[in-house]
Protein backbone atom coordinates (compact mmCIF):
# COMPACT_ATOMS: atom_id res chain seq x y z
CA UNK A 1 0.00 0.00 0.00
CA UNK A 2 1.41 3.72 -0.75
CA UNK A 3 2.67 5.86 1.92
CA UNK A 4 -0.29 7.28 4.05
CA UNK A 5 -0.76 11.39 3.32
CA UNK A 6 -2.10 14.24 5.74
CA UNK A 7 -5.62 15.89 5.07
CA UNK A 8 -3.90 19.28 3.86
CA UNK A 9 -1.36 17.03 1.20
CA UNK A 10 -4.85 16.08 -0.84
CA UNK A 11 -6.09 19.09 -1.59
CA UNK A 12 -2.73 20.61 -2.58
CA UNK A 13 -0.81 18.01 -4.24
CA UNK A 14 -3.42 18.11 -7.56
CA UNK A 15 -0.97 16.51 -9.62
CA UNK A 16 -2.52 13.47 -8.27
CA UNK A 17 -5.47 12.31 -9.86
CA UNK A 18 -8.75 11.98 -6.97
CA UNK A 19 -10.85 9.14 -7.11
CA UNK A 20 -14.05 9.28 -5.41
CA UNK A 21 -15.46 6.17 -5.32
CA UNK A 22 -19.61 6.25 -5.04
CA UNK A 23 -20.38 2.67 -3.42
CA UNK A 24 -16.51 1.88 -1.85
CA UNK A 25 -17.99 -1.11 -0.17
CA UNK A 26 -19.63 -2.98 -3.04
CA UNK A 27 -18.01 -5.20 -5.90
CA UNK A 28 -17.46 -2.42 -8.27
CA UNK A 29 -15.73 -0.49 -4.91
CA UNK A 30 -13.77 -3.02 -3.44
CA UNK A 31 -11.79 -3.66 -7.05
CA UNK A 32 -11.75 -0.16 -7.70
CA UNK A 33 -9.92 0.44 -4.29
CA UNK A 34 -7.25 -2.69 -5.36
CA UNK A 35 -6.69 -1.12 -8.68
CA UNK A 36 -6.23 2.47 -7.37
CA UNK A 37 -4.15 1.47 -4.71
CA UNK A 38 -1.57 -0.35 -7.43
CA UNK A 39 -1.80 3.14 -9.68
CA UNK A 40 1.09 5.47 -8.98
CA UNK A 41 -0.68 9.35 -9.60
CA UNK A 42 -3.85 8.14 -8.41
CA UNK A 43 -4.94 8.63 -5.06
CA UNK A 44 -8.54 7.51 -3.01
CA UNK A 45 -9.93 11.20 -2.31
CA UNK A 46 -13.57 9.53 -0.87
CA UNK A 47 -15.85 6.93 -0.54
CA UNK A 48 -19.32 6.03 0.39
CA UNK A 49 -20.97 3.35 1.64
CA UNK A 50 -24.78 2.57 2.25
CA UNK A 51 -25.58 -0.59 4.82
CA UNK A 52 -21.92 -2.06 5.58
CA UNK A 53 -20.77 0.54 8.30
CA UNK A 54 -17.99 -1.58 9.91
CA UNK A 55 -16.54 -2.36 5.92
CA UNK A 56 -16.36 1.52 5.41
CA UNK A 57 -14.43 2.71 8.36
CA UNK A 58 -12.57 -0.18 7.78
CA UNK A 59 -11.44 0.84 4.32
CA UNK A 60 -10.98 4.33 6.23
CA UNK A 61 -8.50 3.26 7.80
CA UNK A 62 -6.88 1.28 5.18
CA UNK A 63 -7.17 4.20 2.47
CA UNK A 64 -7.01 7.00 4.37
CA UNK A 65 -9.13 9.17 2.34
CA UNK A 66 -10.21 12.16 2.89
CA UNK A 67 -14.14 11.68 3.30
CA UNK A 68 -16.02 9.00 3.76
CA UNK A 69 -19.61 9.41 3.90
CA UNK A 70 -22.31 7.27 5.16
CA UNK A 71 -25.69 7.52 3.45
CA UNK A 72 -27.59 6.28 6.27
CA UNK A 73 -27.86 9.23 8.75
CA UNK A 74 -29.19 7.23 11.10
CA UNK A 75 -25.31 5.35 11.79
CA UNK A 76 -23.90 9.24 12.89
CA UNK A 77 -24.35 8.01 16.80
CA UNK A 78 -22.99 4.32 16.48
CA UNK A 79 -20.05 4.81 14.49
CA UNK A 80 -16.48 5.48 16.27
CA UNK A 81 -14.60 7.48 13.67
CA UNK A 82 -12.23 9.11 16.67
CA UNK A 83 -8.99 7.03 15.38
CA UNK A 84 -9.58 7.77 11.91
CA UNK A 85 -7.89 11.32 11.58
CA UNK A 86 -7.05 12.18 8.39
CA UNK A 87 -10.68 11.48 7.31
CA UNK A 88 -13.91 14.13 7.59
CA UNK A 89 -16.90 11.99 7.68
CA UNK A 90 -20.12 13.02 5.78
CA UNK A 91 -23.83 11.72 6.49
CA UNK A 92 -26.57 11.34 4.04
CA UNK A 93 -27.68 11.52 0.34
CA UNK A 94 -27.07 15.08 0.19
CA UNK A 95 -23.39 14.24 1.00
CA UNK A 96 -22.72 11.69 -1.56
CA UNK A 97 -23.35 14.51 -4.25
CA UNK A 98 -21.22 17.08 -2.49
CA UNK A 99 -18.40 14.53 -2.64
CA UNK A 100 -19.24 13.66 -6.25
CA UNK A 101 -18.85 17.51 -7.47
CA UNK A 102 -16.43 18.30 -4.91
CA UNK A 103 -13.53 21.01 -6.82
CA UNK A 104 -11.10 18.41 -5.83
CA UNK A 105 -12.86 15.36 -6.85
CA UNK A 106 -11.33 14.39 -10.47
CA UNK A 107 -12.80 11.43 -11.40
CA UNK A 108 -16.35 9.77 -10.03
CA UNK A 109 -16.66 6.22 -9.89
CA UNK A 110 -20.37 5.50 -10.05
CA UNK A 111 -20.69 2.21 -8.75
CA UNK A 112 -23.90 2.43 -6.34
CA UNK A 113 -26.00 -0.58 -7.09
CA UNK A 114 -29.95 0.42 -8.70
CA UNK A 115 -31.84 3.57 -8.94
CA UNK A 116 -30.03 4.67 -5.68
CA UNK A 117 -27.19 6.21 -7.43
CA UNK A 118 -29.02 8.56 -10.43
CA UNK A 119 -28.90 11.19 -8.08
CA UNK A 120 -25.22 11.14 -7.03
CA UNK A 121 -23.61 10.94 -10.65
CA UNK A 122 -26.07 13.72 -12.17
CA UNK A 123 -24.80 15.68 -9.55
CA UNK A 124 -21.25 15.05 -10.95
CA UNK A 125 -21.95 15.05 -14.88
CA UNK A 126 -23.54 18.29 -14.05
CA UNK A 127 -19.98 19.18 -12.32
CA UNK A 128 -18.60 18.43 -16.10
CA UNK A 129 -16.34 15.07 -13.90
CA UNK A 130 -15.32 12.20 -15.58
CA UNK A 131 -17.59 9.68 -14.97
CA UNK A 132 -16.28 6.10 -14.89
CA UNK A 133 -20.31 4.35 -14.81
CA UNK A 134 -20.81 1.27 -13.15
CA UNK A 135 -24.29 2.23 -12.18
CA UNK A 136 -26.02 1.29 -15.32
CA UNK A 137 -29.56 1.84 -14.06
CA UNK A 138 -28.42 5.84 -14.30
CA UNK A 139 -28.67 5.41 -18.12
CA UNK A 140 -31.62 2.85 -18.23
CA UNK A 141 -33.83 5.49 -16.45
CA UNK A 142 -32.96 8.90 -18.21
CA UNK A 143 -30.09 8.32 -20.49
CA UNK A 144 -31.58 10.71 -23.09
CA UNK A 145 -31.54 13.34 -20.47
CA UNK A 146 -28.07 12.28 -18.68
CA UNK A 147 -26.80 12.29 -22.40
CA UNK A 148 -27.78 15.83 -23.20
CA UNK A 149 -26.19 17.28 -19.77
CA UNK A 150 -23.15 15.42 -19.95
CA UNK A 151 -23.18 17.08 -23.87
CA UNK A 152 -24.07 20.35 -21.98
CA UNK A 153 -21.39 20.31 -19.31
CA UNK A 154 -18.45 18.66 -21.08
CA UNK A 155 -18.33 15.93 -18.59
CA UNK A 156 -16.50 12.27 -19.72
CA UNK A 157 -18.90 9.07 -19.93
CA UNK A 158 -16.38 6.25 -19.53
CA UNK A 159 -17.74 2.63 -19.27
CA UNK A 160 -17.03 0.48 -16.52
CA UNK A 161 -19.51 -2.46 -17.32
CA UNK A 162 -17.25 -4.90 -19.30
CA UNK A 163 -19.77 -5.48 -22.12
CA UNK A 164 -19.04 -1.54 -22.74
CA UNK A 165 -15.85 -1.03 -22.39
CA UNK A 166 -15.49 -3.36 -24.78
CA UNK A 167 -17.54 -1.81 -27.11
CA UNK A 168 -15.66 1.60 -26.36
CA UNK A 169 -12.05 -0.23 -27.37
CA UNK A 170 -13.42 -1.67 -30.22
CA UNK A 171 -14.73 1.69 -31.62
CA UNK A 172 -11.84 3.22 -31.93
CA UNK A 173 -11.01 0.77 -34.90
CA UNK A 174 -12.88 2.74 -37.24
CA UNK A 175 -15.46 6.00 -37.46
CA UNK A 176 -19.20 5.51 -36.17
CA UNK A 177 -20.96 5.82 -39.40
CA UNK A 178 -19.31 2.87 -40.64
CA UNK A 179 -20.54 0.75 -37.55
CA UNK A 180 -23.15 -2.28 -38.35
CA UNK A 181 -23.70 -3.68 -35.49
CA UNK A 182 -22.69 -3.46 -31.74
CA UNK A 183 -22.82 -7.60 -30.35
CA UNK A 184 -22.89 -7.69 -26.82
CA UNK A 185 -22.03 -10.91 -25.16
CA UNK A 186 -24.12 -12.60 -21.98
CA UNK A 187 -22.46 -15.58 -19.93
CA UNK A 188 -25.98 -16.82 -20.04
CA UNK A 189 -25.98 -17.17 -15.90
CA UNK A 190 -26.43 -20.65 -14.37
CA UNK A 191 -29.71 -21.05 -16.35
CA UNK A 192 -28.04 -21.12 -19.51
CA UNK A 193 -28.87 -24.89 -20.01
CA UNK A 194 -32.54 -24.97 -18.44
CA UNK A 195 -36.02 -24.58 -20.14
CA UNK A 196 -37.98 -21.82 -19.07
CA UNK A 197 -40.74 -24.33 -17.60
CA UNK A 198 -37.38 -25.70 -15.33
CA UNK A 199 -36.76 -22.16 -13.84
CA UNK A 200 -39.85 -21.73 -12.54
CA UNK A 201 -38.58 -23.83 -9.47
CA UNK A 202 -35.30 -22.12 -9.11
CA UNK A 203 -34.48 -21.33 -5.52
CA UNK A 204 -32.24 -17.83 -4.28
CA UNK A 205 -29.21 -19.66 -3.54
CA UNK A 206 -29.32 -21.09 -7.14
CA UNK A 207 -29.81 -17.87 -8.76
CA UNK A 208 -26.87 -16.06 -6.77
CA UNK A 209 -24.44 -19.00 -7.88
CA UNK A 210 -23.22 -17.28 -11.28
CA UNK A 211 -20.62 -19.51 -12.92
CA UNK A 212 -18.33 -16.70 -14.02
CA UNK A 213 -18.39 -13.22 -12.47
CA UNK A 214 -18.20 -12.58 -8.56
CA UNK A 215 -20.75 -9.56 -7.87
CA UNK A 216 -23.38 -8.11 -6.05
CA UNK A 217 -26.64 -9.46 -5.66
CA UNK A 218 -28.95 -7.41 -7.24
CA UNK A 219 -26.93 -7.92 -10.83
CA UNK A 220 -26.46 -11.51 -10.33
CA UNK A 221 -30.05 -11.86 -10.00
CA UNK A 222 -30.16 -9.62 -12.80
CA UNK A 223 -27.58 -11.85 -14.86
CA UNK A 224 -29.75 -14.93 -14.31
CA UNK A 225 -32.86 -13.34 -15.64
CA UNK A 226 -31.11 -11.91 -18.20
CA UNK A 227 -32.57 -8.64 -17.26
CA UNK A 228 -28.99 -7.18 -17.00
CA UNK A 229 -28.41 -8.11 -20.60
CA UNK A 230 -31.44 -6.09 -21.25
CA UNK A 231 -30.54 -3.23 -18.73
CA UNK A 232 -26.63 -3.24 -21.22
CA UNK A 233 -28.77 -2.95 -24.85
CA UNK A 234 -30.34 0.15 -23.24
CA UNK A 235 -27.13 1.25 -21.82
CA UNK A 236 -25.38 0.67 -25.01
CA UNK A 237 -28.42 2.53 -27.16
CA UNK A 238 -27.74 5.91 -25.00
CA UNK A 239 -24.16 5.24 -24.24
CA UNK A 240 -23.22 4.99 -28.11
CA UNK A 241 -25.84 6.85 -29.29
CA UNK A 242 -26.73 3.49 -31.70
CA UNK A 243 -30.31 2.55 -32.58
CA UNK A 244 -31.69 -0.65 -30.99
CA UNK A 245 -31.85 -2.27 -34.65
CA UNK A 246 -27.99 -2.19 -34.50
CA UNK A 247 -27.56 -4.16 -31.27
CA UNK A 248 -27.56 -7.71 -30.79
CA UNK A 249 -26.47 -10.15 -27.94
CA UNK A 250 -24.93 -13.25 -28.28
CA UNK A 251 -24.12 -16.06 -25.40
CA UNK A 252 -20.67 -16.81 -24.44
CA UNK A 253 -20.56 -18.76 -21.67
CA UNK A 254 -16.59 -18.39 -20.86
CA UNK A 255 -16.88 -14.95 -20.31
CA UNK A 256 -13.69 -13.60 -22.06
CA UNK A 257 -14.93 -11.80 -25.47
CA UNK A 258 -16.71 -9.33 -23.70
CA UNK A 259 -18.37 -7.53 -26.80
CA UNK A 260 -17.81 -6.92 -30.67
CA UNK A 261 -18.38 -4.30 -32.96
CA UNK A 262 -19.34 -4.84 -36.78
CA UNK A 263 -18.15 -2.44 -39.39
CA UNK A 264 -18.93 -1.93 -43.17
CA UNK A 265 -16.84 -3.91 -44.58
CA UNK A 266 -17.18 -7.18 -42.37
CA UNK A 267 -14.82 -6.84 -39.89
CA UNK A 268 -15.51 -7.72 -36.50
CA UNK A 269 -13.31 -5.94 -33.42
CA UNK A 270 -13.76 -7.78 -29.63
CA UNK A 271 -11.95 -6.89 -26.94
CA UNK A 272 -10.63 -10.14 -24.82
CA UNK A 273 -9.30 -11.19 -21.35
CA UNK A 274 -10.15 -12.87 -17.77
CA UNK A 275 -13.56 -12.34 -16.76
CA UNK A 276 -12.21 -9.70 -13.57
CA UNK A 277 -13.81 -6.26 -13.52
CA UNK A 278 -10.17 -4.85 -12.51
CA UNK A 279 -9.43 -4.21 -16.02
CA UNK A 280 -12.84 -1.95 -17.22
CA UNK A 281 -12.16 0.06 -13.98
CA UNK A 282 -8.12 0.93 -15.07
CA UNK A 283 -9.25 2.01 -18.31
CA UNK A 284 -12.02 4.17 -17.05
CA UNK A 285 -9.50 5.70 -14.96
CA UNK A 286 -6.58 6.17 -17.00
CA UNK A 287 -7.99 6.11 -20.83
CA UNK A 288 -6.99 6.96 -23.29
CA UNK A 289 -4.21 5.53 -21.37
CA UNK A 290 -2.97 1.91 -20.89
CA UNK A 291 -1.22 1.36 -17.88
CA UNK A 292 0.64 -2.11 -16.22
CA UNK A 293 -1.98 -3.00 -13.60
CA UNK A 294 -3.13 -5.46 -11.01
CA UNK A 295 -6.11 -7.78 -13.95
CA UNK A 296 -5.00 -10.72 -14.70
CA UNK A 297 -4.14 -11.44 -18.12
CA UNK A 298 -4.61 -14.58 -20.69
CA UNK A 299 -2.71 -17.34 -20.47
CA UNK A 300 -1.80 -16.78 -24.36
CA UNK A 301 0.19 -19.95 -24.58
CA UNK A 302 -3.22 -22.25 -23.43
CA UNK A 303 -5.88 -23.54 -25.91
CA UNK A 304 -9.20 -21.98 -25.38
CA UNK A 305 -12.58 -23.05 -26.28
CA UNK A 306 -14.59 -20.01 -26.91
CA UNK A 307 -18.27 -20.47 -28.11
CA UNK A 308 -20.81 -17.55 -29.23
CA UNK A 309 -24.60 -18.88 -28.92
CA UNK A 310 -27.78 -17.18 -30.15
CA UNK A 311 -29.78 -16.36 -27.75
CA UNK A 312 -33.45 -18.38 -27.18
CA UNK A 313 -35.62 -15.12 -26.50
CA UNK A 314 -38.43 -18.16 -25.07
CA UNK A 315 -36.13 -18.80 -22.54
CA UNK A 316 -35.35 -15.51 -21.67
CA UNK A 317 -38.20 -12.83 -22.67
CA UNK A 318 -36.43 -10.31 -20.62
CA UNK A 319 -34.00 -9.62 -23.70
CA UNK A 320 -37.32 -8.84 -25.30
CA UNK A 321 -37.93 -6.03 -23.15
CA UNK A 322 -34.32 -4.59 -23.76
CA UNK A 323 -34.69 -4.53 -26.62
CA UNK A 324 -38.41 -2.40 -26.71
CA UNK A 325 -37.57 -0.08 -24.09
CA UNK A 326 -34.05 0.74 -26.76
CA UNK A 327 -36.49 1.25 -29.38
CA UNK A 328 -39.12 3.17 -27.26
CA UNK A 329 -37.35 5.83 -24.78
CA UNK A 330 -39.26 8.02 -23.03
CA UNK A 331 -40.67 6.60 -19.91
CA UNK A 332 -39.87 3.13 -20.53
CA UNK A 333 -36.47 2.88 -19.27
CA UNK A 334 -37.53 4.35 -15.81
CA UNK A 335 -40.51 1.89 -15.28
CA UNK A 336 -38.62 -1.44 -16.44
CA UNK A 337 -36.15 -0.42 -13.92
CA UNK A 338 -37.90 0.23 -11.15
CA UNK A 339 -40.20 -2.71 -11.50
CA UNK A 340 -37.04 -4.76 -12.19
CA UNK A 341 -35.64 -3.56 -8.48
CA UNK A 342 -38.63 -3.64 -6.64
CA UNK A 343 -39.34 -7.94 -8.70
CA UNK A 344 -35.77 -8.93 -7.10
CA UNK A 345 -35.94 -7.45 -3.85
CA UNK A 346 -39.38 -9.69 -3.70
CA UNK A 347 -37.68 -12.56 -5.20
CA UNK A 348 -34.83 -12.56 -2.44
CA UNK A 349 -37.25 -11.88 0.10
CA UNK A 350 -38.93 -15.23 -1.19
CA UNK A 351 -41.87 -13.27 -1.70
CA UNK A 352 -42.29 -14.06 -5.95
CA UNK A 353 -40.97 -17.14 -7.56
CA UNK A 354 -38.06 -16.79 -10.26
CA UNK A 355 -39.87 -16.69 -13.03
CA UNK A 356 -41.99 -13.75 -11.92
CA UNK A 357 -39.31 -11.64 -12.17
CA UNK A 358 -39.28 -10.44 -15.90
CA UNK A 359 -43.39 -11.64 -16.05
CA UNK A 360 -44.48 -9.26 -13.42
CA UNK A 361 -41.93 -6.51 -15.35
CA UNK A 362 -43.73 -7.32 -18.64
CA UNK A 363 -47.00 -6.67 -17.56
CA UNK A 364 -46.11 -3.19 -15.86
CA UNK A 365 -44.37 -1.86 -18.79
CA UNK A 366 -47.26 -2.70 -20.89
CA UNK A 367 -49.65 -0.78 -18.61
CA UNK A 368 -47.78 2.30 -18.03
CA UNK A 369 -48.70 5.61 -18.89
CA UNK A 370 -46.23 6.12 -22.06
CA UNK A 371 -44.96 9.88 -22.53
CA UNK A 372 -42.04 10.27 -24.92
CA UNK A 373 -40.44 13.13 -23.59
CA UNK A 374 -40.56 13.29 -20.01
CA UNK A 375 -38.84 15.09 -17.30
CA UNK A 376 -36.75 14.02 -14.55
CA UNK A 377 -39.95 14.43 -12.16
CA UNK A 378 -42.03 12.25 -14.49
CA UNK A 379 -39.51 9.71 -14.35
CA UNK A 380 -38.97 9.91 -10.72
CA UNK A 381 -43.01 9.80 -10.48
CA UNK A 382 -43.19 6.56 -13.17
CA UNK A 383 -40.25 5.17 -10.41
CA UNK A 384 -42.27 5.24 -7.32
CA UNK A 385 -45.70 4.21 -9.50
CA UNK A 386 -43.51 1.07 -10.87
CA UNK A 387 -42.55 0.21 -7.24
CA UNK A 388 -46.13 0.26 -6.47
CA UNK A 389 -47.19 -2.06 -8.57
CA UNK A 390 -44.88 -4.97 -7.85
CA UNK A 391 -45.85 -4.58 -4.00
CA UNK A 392 -49.86 -4.68 -6.06
CA UNK A 393 -48.33 -7.86 -7.78
CA UNK A 394 -46.91 -9.32 -4.48
CA UNK A 395 -50.55 -8.68 -2.59
CA UNK A 396 -52.27 -10.50 -5.08
P1 LIG B 1 -23.05 -4.09 -4.65
O1 LIG B 1 -24.40 -4.45 -4.16
O2 LIG B 1 -21.94 -5.04 -4.40
O3 LIG B 1 -22.62 -2.67 -4.08
C1 LIG B 1 -23.47 -1.58 -4.14
C2 LIG B 1 -22.87 -0.36 -3.48
O4 LIG B 1 -23.89 0.64 -3.48
C3 LIG B 1 -22.47 -0.58 -2.01
O5 LIG B 1 -21.35 0.22 -1.70
C4 LIG B 1 -23.69 -0.07 -1.24
O6 LIG B 1 -23.35 0.40 0.05
C5 LIG B 1 -24.15 1.07 -2.14
N1 LIG B 1 -25.59 1.29 -2.02
C6 LIG B 1 -26.58 0.38 -2.13
N2 LIG B 1 -27.78 0.96 -1.95
C7 LIG B 1 -27.54 2.27 -1.72
C8 LIG B 1 -28.37 3.39 -1.45
N3 LIG B 1 -29.71 3.27 -1.39
N4 LIG B 1 -27.79 4.58 -1.27
C9 LIG B 1 -26.44 4.73 -1.33
N5 LIG B 1 -25.59 3.71 -1.58
C10 LIG B 1 -26.15 2.49 -1.78
O7 LIG B 1 -23.22 -3.81 -6.22
P2 LIG B 1 -22.13 -4.00 -7.38
O8 LIG B 1 -22.17 -5.39 -7.89
O9 LIG B 1 -20.83 -3.41 -6.97
O10 LIG B 1 -22.79 -3.09 -8.52
C11 LIG B 1 -22.78 -1.69 -8.45
C12 LIG B 1 -23.22 -1.14 -9.79
O11 LIG B 1 -22.27 -1.55 -10.79
C13 LIG B 1 -24.58 -1.66 -10.26
O12 LIG B 1 -25.23 -0.64 -10.95
C14 LIG B 1 -24.22 -2.79 -11.22
O13 LIG B 1 -25.19 -3.00 -12.21
C15 LIG B 1 -22.93 -2.25 -11.83
N6 LIG B 1 -22.03 -3.29 -12.35
C16 LIG B 1 -21.51 -4.21 -11.49
C17 LIG B 1 -20.65 -5.19 -11.97
C18 LIG B 1 -20.01 -6.18 -11.04
O14 LIG B 1 -19.17 -6.96 -11.48
N7 LIG B 1 -20.34 -6.20 -9.77
C19 LIG B 1 -20.36 -5.24 -13.34
C20 LIG B 1 -20.91 -4.28 -14.18
C21 LIG B 1 -21.74 -3.29 -13.68
MG1 LIG C 1 -21.87 -6.24 -17.87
Amino acid sequence: MRQPKTPDTFLTMHSETNIAILGSTGSIGQNTLSVVNELDGYNIFGITGHSRTELLLKQARDYKPRFAVFSDTNVSDEVDTSQIPNTDFWYGHESISELAGHESTDIVVAAIMGRAGLESTWHAIEKGKRIALANKETLVVAGQQIKQLASDSGAELLPVDSEHSAIYQCLQSGKSQEVTQIVLTASGGPFRQMTFEQMKCVTVEQALAHPTWNMGQKITIDSATMMNKALEIIEARWLFDVPSEKISVMIHPQSIIHSMVEFCDGSVISQMSPPDMKLPIQYALTYPDRLDGPSPKLDLTQSYDLQLIPPDLEQFPALDLGFEVARKGGTTGAVLNAANEAAVDAFLNRQISFTDIVAACREILDNHHFEPNPTLTTLMNQDRWAREEINKWIAC
